[in-house]
């Protein structure tokens, strides 16, 4: 079955998506009274609900009319109360034995009656200012109300409207007489409906919290207990290649509501991985945060490739206005050329190949020496499908990063096609940049 849906937008914050989602309230109306059903009476009370209530922005449905009748009334309140949130019942509150609502209300929705000493108060002023002293035992059938409504007292007559609230539902119970009615929705119905409906709009805001150096299991291992155990905010991964992204995801009436609710868990996901964690910002790529943390400590880099052909430098110059950073990229593709433009030595070539760690720390430091720039990262490996050998399997690759004198070189065996093993060269090569900065700098 579908749901009126109001209206959902995205919009795009500084911490990430906001989602306003506003569902309109439904609302049933439900005139009682078998002088209806004959047609002496004009129900007019209906007509001023529900154009009320549109004005309100709340969507009525059904307008249902039932006679002074115990078992279809309570049929009709139980169906009312099933299909909308609301249901606005008027007629049938007064003294007299067929006015039977309330009492079939607050049995459909399991509340007790109980004396109301306001309401019981109010009667006898009543009856005090009227030229009838005596007061008709079957008023103070009008004093009982069902345990923990709300009353709404009435201003032009006896009976007492009543607000009877259960599982997020409500039943609002109206006098019927439109001179007592009217003043009682407008000055007492229409705040509490307003409140309803500000309670209903609901925000969703989510925060990435984007993890390299970890993968997709891993990093489930690590937050299972805390997605298990949270429901607002949620937590939800996403693998991408070389990283892993958690999306945190908080209901609230209010934006603000919504990222006292993240705040924490944020925080407990950066504890929990440390520098791994690269950004919280929806829109910062890998890349982003290295040129970000190079701008920051004033640092230039270049670029030393073999099997990435130049891809590292690519998704460098993806940044807008890396040129503050970034000097020179190599593509050192044959030993020729890493010996020509990053001085490697011939005989590190001859010894150890050029997919070694030797290599990779030579071509890394002649970068940097060739270009003047603070750092140069540099990547040498075997991207396949052919020249794997047993003792240089296809996947394994070096990748080095020189900065303030030195030289970290890790190695790599990456799975998948040429395309992935590239790929992930990349996304290594970055990160290592990152962290040497952070590890050296913080
Ligand atoms: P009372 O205390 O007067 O008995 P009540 O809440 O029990 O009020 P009813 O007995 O159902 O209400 O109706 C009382 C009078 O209110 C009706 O005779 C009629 O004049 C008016 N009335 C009731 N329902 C409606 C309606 N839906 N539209 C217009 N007038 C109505
Ligand atoms: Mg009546």
């Amino acid at each position: 079955m579908k749901r009126n849906i109001g209206s959902s937008k995205q919009v795009f914050g500084v911490h990430g998506y906001i989602n306003m989602e506003e569902k309109n309230m439904v609302v049933e109306l439900l005139s009682v009274g078998t002088e209806l059903l004959l047609g002496n009476i004009v129900n007019t009370n209906t007509q001023f609900l529900s154009e009320k209530c549109a004005l309100a922005g709340l969507s009525v449905y059904y307008q249902v009319t039932v006679g002074d009748n115990w078992d279809r009334l309570f049929e009709a309140f139980q169906t009312a109360l099933s299909r909308a949130d609301i249901v606005i019942a008027t007629g049938g509150l007064g003294p007299t034995e067929d006015d039977i609502t309330k009492e079939v209300c607050a049995e459909v929705m399991g509340y007790p009656l109980v004396e109301d000493a306001h309401t019981r108060v109010r009667l006898e002023d009543f009856f005090k200012n009227n030229i009838y002293k005596e007061i008709p035992e079957n008023n103070w059938k009008q004093a009982a109300i069902p345990q923990g409504c709300t009353v709404l007292d009435n201003e032009n007559g006896m009976a007492p409207g009543l607000i009877l609230e259960k599982n997020g539902k409500a039943a609002i119970l109206l006098p019927g007489p439109p001179n007592e009615l009217i003043p009682m929705f407008t000055n007492q119905v229409l705040p509490y409906l307003a409140t309803l409906v500000a309670k209903q709009k609901t925000i969703i805001c989510s925060q990435m919290v984007k993890i390299c150096g970890y993968g997709e299991s891993q990093v489930a291992e690590k937050v299972q207990d805390l997605i298990d155990a949270q429901t607002n905010p949620t937590i939800a991964p996403y693998a991408k290649t070389g990283e892993v992204h958690l999306r945190v995801t908080a209901k609230a009436a209010s934006e603000e509501e919504a990222k006292k609710l993240m705040k924490p868990v944020v925080k407990e996901l950066k504890n929990r991985f440390g520098i791994a964690v690269y950004t919280t910002k929806e829109e910062e790529t890998l890349e982003m945060a290295v040129v970000r943390l190079l701008k920051k400590y004033e640092l230039t880099v270049s670029t030393a490739e073999s099997c990435t052909g130049g891809m590292l430098a690519a998704r460098l110059v993806n940044v807008p206005g890396v040129s503050d950073v970034f000097r020179e990229g190599f593509i050192t593709y044959s030993n020729k050329a890493k010996r020509k433009f990053l001085d490697v030595s011939k005989s590190t070539l001859k010894k150890y190949g050029a997919v070694s760690e030797q290599v990779a720390k030579e071509m890394a430091t002649g970068g940097v020496f060739a270009t003047d720039s603070d750092i140069c990262v540099a990547i040498t490996g075997i991207a396949g499908p052919d020249g794997g050998t047993e003792e240089k399997p296809v996947g394994l690759v070096y990748i080095g990063c020189y900065l303030k004198d030195n030289v970290s070189v890790e190695e790599y065996h990456f799975k998948g096609n040429r395309a992935k093993i590239r790929e992930q060269s990349v996304m290594k090569a970055l990160d290592l940049l990152r962290r040497s900065i952070i590890e050296n700098y913080k």
